[in-house]
């Protein structure tokens, strides 16, 4: 039997939605994929970003006639832009539908139930969450590995976000398939400037350390991947400007990790909302100029809709 992973993008975008003309070739639905895992087309949804209100309307059609929905969502973390589209997600409505909802929670007052279903009350939305006729699980998450499906292998890992942030690796078939966004380099977090009334030496080569650990375990956690999709939200400009501790990438960061870890075709992902469709093209071919004869890494922009298959 023919072991494939498939998988498509419904949402591209960071932080909020941002259609317009200048997005359109990309999309401006906020972070959600698809993926199918082999020739029973099994479904599995990573993130409930804007994207996936038209991924639900998909399955309505397509998957809903062959028999119930029965899926499982992943959510990397519980930022807006990654949950905001679930009320909107059709197949929550229809009794058949069978669904489990894994992510990561960092404040353990509030439980993942709580933090995605709670979108459903009045005060955001006209309908509530005890209204919903699916059967849903909420499952929370750590750093683990674990099968979700018949041979369908995951582990997890902490990204550097300011929340709890879980990077995905499925292995499938022999195929791997990787996402890491919502994450920037590991830093050092002692000062590391000897003028600076709080530098201490030996802390400052302490951070120094632990930050290329952290650093090192990402790449080994997506070493080998035949895809990887990996938050490019910022050029290597504005990061340094404005935007250090934000808990995003730069086009650099991805391109960097990627070559380390021996990927085969990268995705820039968790594109800022300001991002037009002609930067990102234009950004694509600066990397892909700059590895080229260096590295056989595939350096693609990820667009809303277009479907891959390794
Ligand atoms: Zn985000
Ligand atoms: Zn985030």
């Amino acid at each position: 039997m023919k072991k494939a992973v498939r998988f498509r993008f419904w949402g591209v975008r960071g932080s909020i939605p941002c259609p317009g003309p200048d997005t359109v070739r990309t999309g401006g639905n906020t972070a959600c994929i698809e993926l199918r895992f082999g020739e029973e087309n099994r479904l599995v949804i990573i993130d409930a970003g804007s994207g996936i209100r038209a991924l639900g309307d998909f399955v309505m059609k397509n998957d809903l006639p062959k028999g119930p929905v029965d899926t499982d969502i992943l959510i990397s973390h519980t930022h807006w832009d990654h949950i905001m589209g679930f009320p909107f997600f059709t197949p929550i409505y229809i009794k058949s539908t069978n669904l489990r909802i894994y992510g990561p929670v960092s404040y353990e007052e509030e439980n993942l139930e709580e933090i995605i279903g709670g979108q459903l009350r009045y005060r955001y939305f006209p309908v509530r969450q005890d209204e919903l006729s699916a059967h849903i699980e909420y499952r929370e998450l750590k750093e683990a590995s674990f099968e979700i499906g018949e041979g369908i292998f995951i582990t997890t890992k902490y990204l550097n976000h300011p929340i709890l942030c879980l990077g995905y690796r499925f292995e499938y078939g022999g195929k791997i398939f990787c996402t890491a966004y919502d994450t920037e380099p590991f830093r050092n977090v002692f000062p590391t400037d000897p003028n600076d009334p709080s530098y201490d030496a030996a802390a400052a080569e302490e951070g120094e350390l632990a930050a290329e650990e952290e650093n090192k375990k990402l790449v080994r956690f997506l070493q080998g991947a035949d895809v990887l999709v990996f938050d490019a939200q910022y050029t290597l400009q504005e990061y340094k400007a404005s935007k250090i501790g934000w808990g995003h990438s730069t086009f650099e960061h991805a391109v960097n990790t990627a070559h380390k870890a021996g990927v085969k075709k990268l995705f820039f992902f968790h594109h800022d909302p300001l991002r037009t469709d002609a930067q990102l093209d234009e950004f694509a071919a600066k990397y892909r100029a700059m590895v080229k004869g260096k590295t056989p890494l595939v350096i693609e922009v990820a667009r809303e809709g277009y479907e891959f298959e390794v």
